[in-house]
């Protein structure tokens, strides 16, 4: 097996047995990116030396015997290993970043030319906590200009390419994260998922991706986009390594007033839940109006079917749920998350950082030029859209009953989860899309997003699990949804789907 092959846990054992260093990781993963990077376009800025630097001091710690596991069965410098070592659970492992988490010292572009060469003085409090766990940031990743999107075709800079078929998007808009973890430029990532940009590119790209529940993860130092939706979340090779990103990632953040201070559970203790009671008692919703979706490809379905027999066969229960406002979540969140990003980019305005365009006569001139300049055609759209909704006359007719039927949304899943412990469906309605084909139709773009964004109008959990091939060999995924704070449950399901489904061939083969 190459090192860039690696899993998260794979690869704590390998360093904890000093098969490799952290700096052969970190090398194994730079030349693989040097090779495939230019076709694929997963980053946007690649920290080698930074990388380096992490790796020598990961490694040193680690021949000073700070221990990576609490696994008895290794030994470093000769001690036992026990838990009051499990200090670093991540140490020397290489993490790579959606662009839009602030990285001290480094690049922070949220693919927007109006931030092309901001670089933060502080990191995210997701960063600080990987860092502190031991983690190396390898990298930033690709993304629609501001999250905006669902194909990383909205990138300010290039485009992204699905590492299954280079003519398809990797989906969005984590695209860049998810094609990373796919085509194995990094051992695992993190993305945002505002409306589905975790879920959706991760299982477009064959991987996993997590949506933690609102308030689950510190949203300080992440770039907002819509405020009252954005999660920050892993994107993974397997079930297990989201569940370990979790553990380092989650906790009350006194810097995000919306952190929840709420009792973090141990994920990875979701595995053996699975490994020793499987799904028995486990009961799953099925929510009739997601399946008579407009357009619904064939072989989602096809794979959809095939993993709820998968979940059947493994004792968990199927009952049919309702999501009445389904026909009008899209419309809904496409009011609310423009709303919302209006207000938080008003701050890119030119004066205080980023680009500022010094051909302007007065200032409502600049402000003028430096936004045109700045920003791309779909973020100045949801401006429009966004200052439109919330403007004197029009706020109750659009945002007030935008956040109406959010209201809705939430009570139809408080209702649909007295019957069952999580809800599934298809992550998309069709496998990953071509370069191209929806870029200029931004209506049957935001469609495409039916099936997540209800879950974040609710403050929802939810994953992407791999569960199938389109006849093209496209990867599919499916989703997976808890109620508030149950990530166990997802973690659970998702493990025993992995584990029986065994899906061969998990990786592109570049
Ligand atoms: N596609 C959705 C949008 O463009 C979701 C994006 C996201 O989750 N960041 O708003």
């Amino acid at each position: 097996m190459d090192l860039y092959e690696l899993t998260i846990s794979q690869a704590q054992t390998g360093l904890a047995k000093r098969e490799f260093s952290s700096l052969d990781l970190v090398n194994a993963m730079l030349d693989r990116i040097e090779k495939l990077d230019g076709d694929i376009g997963a980053y946007i800025t690649i920290d080698a030396d930074g990388a380096r630097e992490a790796a020598i001091e990961a490694d040193q710690r680690i021949a000073n015997g700070y221990y990576l596991l609490k696994h008895e069965s290794f030994t470093n410098n000769g001690s036992n290993l026990d838990s009051s070592n499990y200090r670093y659970p991540l140490l020397g492992i290489p993490i790579a970043l959606k662009d839009l988490l602030c990285t001290i010292g480094v690049k922070t572009t949220c693919a927007s030319k109006i931030l092309e060469n901001f670089v933060p003085q502080y990191d995210a409090t997701v960063v600080s906590m990987l860092k502190n766990a031991g983690a190396i940031i390898i990298g930033k990743t690709n993304l629609d200009e501001f999250a905006m999107g669902s194909s990383t075709e909205n990138s300010g800079f290039h485009i992204t390419r699905n590492p299954w078929d280079r003519e398809h998007v990797p989906g969005g808009s984590s695209g860049g994260s998810a094609a990373a973890v796919s085509a194995r430029m990094c051992i695992a990532a993190l993305g945002t998922d505002t409306g589905g940009s975790i879920r959706q590119p991760a299982s477009h790209c064959g991987v996993v991706g997590i949506k933690p529940t609102y308030g689950r993860v510190s949203r300080y130092g992440l770039v907002s986009y819509a405020s009252s939706l954005d999660q920050i979340g892993p994107i993974t090779k397997d079930v297990e390594d989201s569940a370990i990103l979790l553990n380092v990632i989650c906790g009350h953040d006194p810097l995000d007033s919306t952190s929840a201070n709420i009792e973090i559970p141990d994920f990875t203790s979701a595995l053996e839940l699975f490994k020793n009671y499987g799904l028995k008692g486990m009961k799953a919703g099925i929510p009739k109006e997601f399946l008579s979706v407009k357009g619904l490809d064939p072989d989602v379905e096809t794979a959809f079917n095939n993993a709820k027999d998968t979940l059947e066969k493994l004792g968990v229960e199927m009952v049919e749920v309702s999501l009445p406002q389904t026909d009008y979540a899209v419309a809904a969140y496409y009011v609310i998350a423009p709303s919302e990003a209006s207000s938080n980019l008003a701050r890119f305005d030119g004066v205080r950082f980023g680009l500022r365009d010094n051909s302007a006569n007065d200032l409502i001139d600049m402000y003028k030029k430096t936004k045109s300049k700045g920003f791309g055609a779909e973020v100045q759209r949801r401006i429009i859209t966004g200052t439109y909704a919330l403007s004197a006359g029009y706020y109750d007719a659009y945002y007030g009953r935008a956040t109406r039927v959010r209201a809705m949304i939430r009570d139809d899943f408080t209702r649909a989860f007295e019957k069952c412990d999580i809800i599934i469906s298809p992550v998309a309605p069709t496998p990953a899309f071509k370069i191209g084909e929806n870029i200029d139709d931004p209506l049957t773009m935001y469609l495409t997003d039916i099936f997540t964004l209800s879950t974040n109008m609710a403050g929802l959990p939810g994953i992407s699990v791999p569960c199938g091939f389109s006849s093209k060999g496209l990867p599919i995924g499916l989703q997976i949804m808890a109620n508030s704070f149950d990530e166990m449950a997802l973690i659970r399901a998702g493990y025993g789907l992995e584990q029986t489904l065994a899906i061969k061939d998990k990786f592109p083969n570049i």
